[in-house]
């Protein structure tokens, strides 16, 4: 016999989370099925990550969130939201992949790798941090090579290249300087990126000026092999000695999962799921989209900050599917 829910919702971030709090809050049944643990992507950020959001910016349900510092680190949100689920009792169901949603009839069917499940309504809140942006080119596939950065003791005292411009790579290149790597930044515009955290890029533009760090602009890597990487810049192509490369080219939502269920993609490069903002409901009948999932190509539209409404117009307009349906 498959369990049946009011609200299956896929997806255990701090939009999921926040998801299955106004639903118990309005006396829905749900689940939230997470395929990691609790907060799974804030798990995998770097270790000494500062959010450049402000503390009560990533409240969910007004439950108040105190940190250290005004903006606070990765270790305050894992406590936050690990807390909201557990004091809360959130019924979740951790390291579980959702694998299929199929619509049948008037209510879907959810295919995990545990088990099945029957919901009348769905909240994908799958974000955007599994699948990387490939560089594509020879040597990405090394061990060398990492999409993720964790720790910057692993770099200290290496030749460390790091591809990309904007929070991630900037972060990473400092902190990692500071350890001791010999840190080289392979930017691929003119600049380092202007959505870099404003107290941080006076910083990295100084370090770069200095010379402590080196940063080749207008420049791309064109191969990576075991000690060494070729870049191609203005002046031409160079080999630079190397130990470790980090490519921090950004993220990309799981768009094969979003067609499978039968979501429309815009069909230019932003591949915007379709949706009505008033409900954040999408061509799907009770199919709903909720957190950094809505911005496509466009991860730097959603945050925690203005997504976390979703959770109550998603919840709300789910009540009034269901009132009218009673009424009827
Ligand atoms: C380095 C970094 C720093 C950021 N800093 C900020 C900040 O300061 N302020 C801010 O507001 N935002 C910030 N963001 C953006 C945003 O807040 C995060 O992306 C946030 O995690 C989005 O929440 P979400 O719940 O929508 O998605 P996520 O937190 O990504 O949650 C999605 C969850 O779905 C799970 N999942 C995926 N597929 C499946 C499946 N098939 N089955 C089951 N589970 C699945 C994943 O494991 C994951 O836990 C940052 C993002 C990054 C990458």
């Amino acid at each position: 016999m498959q369990e049946k829910f009011d609200i299956i919702i896929v997806g255990g971030g701090p939009i999921g989370i926040a998801c299955g709090l106004e639903a118990k809050k309005q006396g829905l049944t749900y689940l939230i099925i997470e395929k990691g643990p609790i907060v799974n992507s804030l798990f995998n950020y770097p270790i000494n990550m500062q959010f450049f959001s402000s503390s009560e910016k990533l409240e969910i349900d007004e439950i108040p969130f105190i940190s250290k510092e005004a903006k606070p680190k990765r270790n305050e949100a894992l406590e936050y939201y690990r807390r909201i689920v557990t004091s809360n009792q959130l019924n979740i169901h951790l390291f579980e992949k959702v694998l299929q949603v199929k619509k049948e009839v008037d209510e879907f069917w959810v295919q995990t790798d545990k088990s099945e499940y029957r919901g009348k309504h769905i909240i994908v809140a799958t974000g955007f941090y599994d699948l990387p942006n490939k560089i594509n080119v020879p040597g990405e596939k090394l061990p060398k090579v990492s999409h993720y950065y964790k720790d910057p003791h692993f770099y200290a005292s290496q030749k460390l290249a790091i591809v990309g411009a904007s929070n991630s790579a900037i972060d990473a290149a400092l902190e990692c300087w500071r350890k001791g790597a010999e840190v080289t930044l392979i930017i691929r515009g003119p600049e380092v990126g202007q959505r870099v955290k404003y107290w941080v890029r006076p910083d990295i533009i100084n370090r770069i000026k200095e010379g402590s760090i080196k940063a080749y602009y207008n420049s791309i890597i064109k191969e990576i092999k075991d000690t060494e990487i070729i870049i191609n810049t203005p002046e031409g192509d160079l080999n630079l000695q190397n130990d470790f490369v980090l490519a921090l080219t950004g993220y990309m939502p799981n768009f094969e999962f979003l067609e499978q269920l039968g979501i429309e993609l815009s069909d230019d490069d932003k591949k915007l799921p379709k949706y009505n903002p008033d409900t954040m409901e999408t061509n799907v009948e009770g199919l709903f989209l909720a957190g950094v999932i809505c911005g496509g190509m466009e991860t730097h539209k959603w945050f925690i900050e203005n997504s976390r409404i979703h959770a109550p117009i998603i919840i709300n307009s789910i009540v009034e599917k269901m009132q009218l349906v009673q009424k009827s």
